[in-house]
Formats: C-alpha cells, structure tokens, sequence
C-alpha cells in the first residue's frame, strides 16, 4: 500500500493519524470515485487495535489540552481555519473525486463554511458563560468542563463539513478527538490531520482512524475512556451505537435521516415554491435535510406540477467538477441500486414518475418525481437518500400538517405560504428540529440543530454544542467563611 496518493494533484496521506503520527494498518479497503467508478487508493482498514491506540492517544493528551487557557485553545483553532482556507481549492478537488458532490460547492460554499466552523466554535468559547446567581446568599457559578475522549463518526454526503461541525466544538470545549470518517469518503479527514499539525495542534488531540463502521465501530464506541459520542449517519447504525455506548453509559448526540416535507400553500409565491421544491436535488438527493415530500394544495396543484418539469428540465447532470453541472453521481453502486429499488417497488405500487424513475449512466441516478403515492407506502415514509421527491396534495391546512407530521422522522420542515398567520399556525405544530418558511438551508452555527423522533436525539450548536461537549458544573460558594480555624 502506497502511504501516500495523488488525488487531483494533491498528495493524501492514506494512513490513520493517531498520537501525532501516521500509522498504517496490515489489511487496507479500497476508494473509489463515483464520478466514474476509477480506484482512487487504498486506505488502511482499522479495526478494535487501531480503535484502542487511538482512544489512549486521546486520553493521554486530554489533561494537557484540557488545561490549555481557552484564549490559546481559540488561538489554534483559528489557525486551522487559516490552513483550511489557503487549501480550500485542494480540501474541494479531493472531497469532489471522493464523494462525488458539486466543485463548485464545495469551493464556494462547503470549504469556507468548513473554515468557518473552527473560527465560530474558537469565538463562541470565549464569550461562553452564565451570570453567577445567588441562593441565600451562597454564590453559584457555572462552568463548562472539558469531559475528556470523544468519538466523532461521520457520514460521507458532506464528509469534512460534517466532521468539522462536531470536531469545532469539540476541540474548542477542551477536548480530545478520535474521528472516523466514512469508507466511502476517507480523504479530506486525512488532509485535515495534516492542517491541525501545521496549525499546532498538539499530538493525540486530534486523532483520525480509517475502516469500516462495522470493523472499527464497536471498539471506538464501547471504549470505557471514551466520554462523548458524536454522530451522524443512518438510523439502522445508530441503534447499534447506542447499545455499544450503553455498557459505559456514554452520553450520545445523534444526528441522523430525515422524511421532510415542503408544504406548499396556495398563497404561496409559486415561483418561489418551484426553486425550492428543485433545489431538494442538491448533492444528487444525499442531504439528511433534504425536503423530499413535497405537499402541495389541491387548487395549485396542476400548475405546481407544470412550472415543477419546466424548471427541473433545465437542470443539468453530469461531472461535478464541471461548473455547470447542478446534479453529480451518487456515492456508490449500492447506493444506486438502494436508490432504483425505492422507485421501482414505488412504481409497482402504483406510483406514477412525472420525471425520471430509473438510473442513468454510471452512477448516476434521473432527477425523479413520483405522484400518486399513498401516506402509508414505503417511498413517503422511508429515507431514500438519492434525487428522488414525492408529490401528494392537501384540501386544508389540517390534512397539510397531518401529512408533514406523518412519518417516524422530525429533522426538517419547509413552508411556503403568503400568509404570515398562517405561517405562524403551521410552524406551530410542525414536528422538526428546523422549520424553514419561505426559504431552504439557511443554517447559523448558533442555531440548535438536531432532529426529534428518529432524526435524532439532542441538539448541537452555539451553547447547545458546548452543553454536549462539556461537564456542566455548578459551584455552590457559601457567604464569608474564608476564615481559616487555626
Ligand atoms: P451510516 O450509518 O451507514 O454510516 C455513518 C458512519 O457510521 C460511517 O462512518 C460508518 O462507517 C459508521 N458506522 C457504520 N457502522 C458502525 C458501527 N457499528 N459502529 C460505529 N460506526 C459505524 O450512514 P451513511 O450511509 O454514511 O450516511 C447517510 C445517513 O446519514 C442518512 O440517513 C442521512 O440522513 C444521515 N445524515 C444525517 C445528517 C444530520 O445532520 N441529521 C447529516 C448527514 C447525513
């Protein structure tokens, strides 16, 4: 196995990085691209021994991190954000061959955001605190203690900006790493291994081990000296950690799949409506908050639909690192064929494709959309993860929520309504982590974000980050008695 790849021009270090060095593993998996299949490297396949010398590099760095002032913990972690954005042109190439998502993305918006997350979480840490309050005179005061290890697993659809959401705060907290980014998207945590040393961060406070899940998993998250789980990726997967993390008692933050709907109002501008119906196709579909039930009112229906083909006809799918291109491949053969198997069972239930309903080239899957799809069928309640979107209609604003409402999921909702009364009811009863009106995506680190029901369980970001990441301490200080008895 070669230590190092070329990936775009860019040379990746194909081994895991734990206490400050690279280490390789025997046994290695292979990287492929989906843009066309290609082999892109073979990466070093950890399993419970690599699980277990990354846990103690954590764990021996800890008191030394955890004891660094916060203004030079901060310090570090805005020098990562400076590594980050003198490579950003280099983190997008790698991420695009890897995973396959838009260049063009990633340059503009993903790789700054990425930056962006190291500096939010350095300048929230320094203004993080609660005012003192007083009991009968006693003083309390509250603080945020470093908890120690934590295991970070992340997903491949957005690799490093979904690692760096959970390794900021983390980091920035007092705390020390173990990240285990997706097989089907190992590199840019790589390169990220390699920015944090640049940036001094020191050995073993950020430690990135390579495998599969089902490898590697179970020992990263059964480990007794690992004090916080962080992660995101599927629901099947979550249970598994959560029982693992039970025999420790490993306080969890899981951030998993999502069912959302659009609602779409006849007051709506529907102009509007459409732009953000066809923007759930982002990323080929692979976005956890994705709205992929569109709900529309009775009476707007026929037009929705129409001005929907019109402007999903203008999209454009093909290589993503072309500019032009609104649409890239999907991660994966297996997922690819996951993604048809959703339609096809729906087609054969009775579901008709207005656009799409079967693959195309390579791993390219047809912008798709699916109507005549029954509230209780598989494709309106299961996650599939791909460029795949049903249309069901609505007489009233009731029947509108009970639909938005009616899946094991609760991550996200988006509204389009002319109405802000009716905006006001609707966001009301929503079952969601994020209600979005009128608009898609706009996230602010400082937001909470998670999902209820089986989109997750807690919250992350802003102070909500830090309540996870830390040990919450209440210091209880009794009026005068500094007198000493001697
Ligand atoms: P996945 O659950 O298959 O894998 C996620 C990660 O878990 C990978 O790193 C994988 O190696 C690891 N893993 C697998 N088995 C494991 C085990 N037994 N122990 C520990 N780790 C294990 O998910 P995926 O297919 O990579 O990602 C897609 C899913 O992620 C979708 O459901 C999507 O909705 C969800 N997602 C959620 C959010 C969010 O913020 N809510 C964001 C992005 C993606």
């Amino acid at each position: 196995m070669a230590d190092k790849i070329v990936v775009g021009g860019v040379s990746v270090d194909t081994r895991h990085w734990i206490g400050g060095e690279r280490v390789a593993s025997d046994e290695t998996f292979t990287d492929a691209s989906p843009i066309d299949g290609s082999v892109i490297g073979e990466i070093s396949r950890g399993g419970p021994a690599e699980a277990r010398a990354a846990v103690a590099a954590a764990r021996d760095a800890f008191p030394s991190w955890a004891a660094t002032p916060r203004a030079e913990r901060a310090r570090i972690l805005h020098a990562i954000a400076d590594g980050v954005e003198k490579r950003i042109e280099e983190l997008a190439i790698v991420e695009t061959t890897d995973n396959g998502a838009l260049l063009r993305s990633h340059r503009r918006g993903v790789m700054p955001r990425v930056a962006h997350n190291f500096r939010f979480f350095a300048d929230w840490l320094l203004k993080l605190g609660h005012e003192d309050f007083e009991t009968r005179g006693h003083n309390n005061h509250v603080s945020w203690d470093p908890a120690g290890p934590c295991v970070l697993i992340t997903p491949w659809n957005a690799p490093l900006m979904l690692a760096t959401w959970k390794v900021a705060p983390a980091l920035a907290a007092g705390n020390t790493v173990v990240l285990k980014p997706a097989e089907w998207s190992p590199l840019t945590a790589s390169l990220l291994a390699d920015i944090a040393a640049e940036a001094g961060l020191p050995a073993g406070v950020l430690n990135v081990v390579q495998g599969y899940g089902s490898e590697i998993g179970d020992a990263l998250t059964s480990h007794p000296d690992v004090r916080r789980i962080s992660f995101t990726g599927s629901v099947p997967t979550a249970r598994r950690i959560a029982a693992s993390a039970a025999a420790n008692l490993t306080p969890l933050s899981l951030e998993l799949g999502g069912k959302s709907p659009l609602l779409v109002f006849a007051d709506a501008d529907l102009d509007l409506a459409v732009e953000l119906a066809v923007e759930q196709y982002d990323n080929a579909g692979q976005v956890c908050l994705a709205a992929t039930r569109i709900l529309v009112e009775e009476s707007i229906a026929t037009e929705f639909t129409r001005r929907f083909e019109e402007k999903a006809a203008a999209l454009t799918q093909g290589d993503p690192r072309d500019e032009a291109t609104d649409i890239g491949p999907n991660i994966h053969p297996r997922q690819l064929q996951k993604i048809d198997g959703f339609v096809r069972r729906a087609i054969e239930g009775g579901a008709r494709a207005v656009i799409g309903g079967h693959p195309g080239d390579g791993q390219y899957y047809a912008p798709t959309l699916l109507t005549e799809v029954a509230q209780d069928s598989e494709i309106v309640q299961e996650e599939v993860f791909g460029p795949v979107l049903t249309l069901q209609t609505f007489a009233d604003e009731d029947e509108a929520v009970r639909l938005a409402n009616d899946t094991r999921f609760g991550l996200a909702a988006t509204v389009a309504t002319g109405d802000p009364e009716r905006a006001e009811r609707v966001t009301a009863q929503l079952v969601a982590g994020t209600v979005w009106v009128n608009c898609f995506f706009v996230r602010d680190l400082q937001a909470p974000f998670g999902g209820s029901r089986h989109s997750g369980v807690g919250r992350e970001g802003g102070t909500w980050s830090f309540d996870f990441y830390c040990d919450l301490k209440n210091t209880v200080t009794a009026p005068g008695g500094w007198k000493s008895h001697g």
